[in-house]
């Protein structure tokens, strides 16, 4: 399934996964889920497939994933939560009926209310989101280290120091133009 939807960053933490789906942020920003099927290819890969998905649907999951970004944002910063990011994640929330099912094997599966609910998976997801910027799990919400990125990212490394979103793309990257610098510092090899 994954190899189908390269183009996903496909993180630990649903709530970051959905805000990664808008890349290069304060580059030449690159909208992932710019259509109704791609948001219903993006929930399917995360647990929370649907059948369908209309036009307002998609621009209600953009506006919960702005919100979810101004908010993990402000969490990473430690300043106040934007209100309107927060009434919007509350909203999605409250409208969502997505139930936890525990699955013979012991793994958790959502069920949906229908298969065409949109709302009730991106209940689960502002949730999730609800529970990173809360401080319920361990971790930490940061910022990545791209200037051309600055994704908010939740660090659940020990000594909560990563530094990138993702080290697959702007970890790669960064070492990449690092290493680029220090060729061009040092005198050409004979
Ligand atoms: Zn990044």
């Amino acid at each position: 399934m994954r190899a189908r939807f390269p183009d996903f960053r496909l993180g630990s933490v649903l709530a970051t996964s959905f805000t990664g789906t808008l890349t290069e942020r304060r580059g030449n920003a690159v909208e992932r889920i710019p259509t109704p099927h791609r948001l219903v290819d993006w929930l399917t890969v995360n647990g929370l497939a649907v059948e369908s998905c209309t036009t307002a649907q998609l621009e209600r999951a953009w506006e919960l994933r702005e919100a979810i970004h101004a908010a993990a944002t402000a969490a990473a910063t430690q300043d106040a939560l934007p209100a309107s990011a927060v009434q919007v994640i509350n909203d999605c929330s409250t409208q969502g009926r997505a139930a936890a099912i525990l699955t013979p094997e012991g793994d958790r599966r959502w069920q949906l209310s229908s298969a065409s609910c949109v709302e009730d998976a991106l209940g689960v997801i502002a949730a999730d989101a609800i529970s990173i910027i809360a401080g319920e799990r361990d971790g930490k919400l940061a910022l990545c280290a791209s200037p051309t990125c600055q994704a908010a990212f939740f660090d659940t490394s020990q000594s909560r120091t990563r530094k990138w979103c993702d080290m697959n793309t702007c970890g790669n990257r960064q070492k990449k133009a690092r290493f680029n610098a220090n060729q061009r510092k040092s005198p050409p090899a004979m």
